[in-house]
């Protein structure tokens, strides 16, 4: 794989070429170890939902499903509880998709100003309590040459980020614009509380989260920025992330621009 380095040396030993094989053990071992931890991680986090539902099914097995009251409140619970299941391995699946991918160069044109407008509508039409609140500053064209539904996905991730982790009421800033000749700027700001500075450059970690219970709680798999940061590299581009403590985040992404004909 590309994490396992091997170099291939000659060497002069009394007038015999030799050829000797060198391997980078330690750099396939620290890739060894990052995927054995993703699988016990994934595991961990779908077999959690799974033991609830199971418990509450044997639970409505042994007679609590008689009492309406309790049987609506338990399928209440384990929707909730499959539903996070769902969005788990839907997420698995677009990592490894994107994985896959890695080194097919995307080249379909998408207007980034076009796609982000499609996006916040889809995401006000879906309703919810902060639909109100996207802000949407385009200039178009913002043309680059990508994967439009990775990149629909890389919009769908941090702005839905920003709706979860914004507060009530605030608004949710997206801009996307040219950034020079060069690029295409997506900008993704929100009023939240923000993410403490030690935290920043472990974010886009697959599992990454600075507060596991609410990530739970607002409906998180832990795998929304790891996502988006494998998106950007796809695209040869850049991620930034911005953020002060009670006041907000920015996350960027900088796309390389179509060259124009
Ligand atoms: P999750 O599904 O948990 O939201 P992500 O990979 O999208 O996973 O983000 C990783 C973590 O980064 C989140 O759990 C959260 O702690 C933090 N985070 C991401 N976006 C924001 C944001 N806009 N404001 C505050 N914290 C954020």
């Amino acid at each position: 794989g590309a994490r396992d380095q091997h170099w291939a040396m000659r060497v002069k030993t009394a007038g015999e070429h030799r050829l000797i094989h060198l391997s980078d053990r330690t750099a396939s071992a620290a890739a060894d170890r990052i995927r054995v931890d993703f699988v016990a991680n994934a595991s961990h986090e779908l077999r959690t939902p799974l033991a609830s539902l199971l418990g509450f099914i044997e639970t409505l097995r042994e007679g609590a499903g008689e009492e309406p009251a309790i049987r609506d409140r338990f399928l209440g619970v384990m929707n909730d509880e499959a539903r996070r299941m769902e969005r788990l391995v839907g997420d698995l699946m677009s990592l490894s998709r994107i994985e896959a991918e890695k080194f097919r160069i995307p080249e379909t044109p998408v207007d980034l100003a076009h796609l982000g407008r499609d996006v916040c509508r889809e995401l006000s039409a879906a309703g919810g309590p902060r639909a109100a609140d996207l802000t949407l500053d385009v200039t178009e064209p913002a043309q680059v040459l990508g994967d439009r539904i990775q990149l629909s996905q890389l919009l769908h991730n941090l702005i839905g980020n920003a709706m979860k982790y914004g507060r009530a009421g605030t608004p949710v800033t997206i801009t996307v614009a040219p950034d020079g000749e060069a690029m295409v700027r997506i900008a993704v700001a929100d009023q939240g509380d923000g993410i403490p500075p030690e935290h920043l450059p472990r974010l886009t970690e697959r599992f990454y989260r600075v507060d596991p219970g609410r990530s739970r709680a607002v409906g998180g798999t832990g795998l929304g920025l790891a996502i988006v940061k494998h998106i950007v590299e796809r695209h040869r581009g850049r991620l930034r992330i911005d953020s002060a403590v009670g006041e907000g985040t920015t996350v960027t992404a900088l796309i390389p621009a179509a060259v124009r004909p």
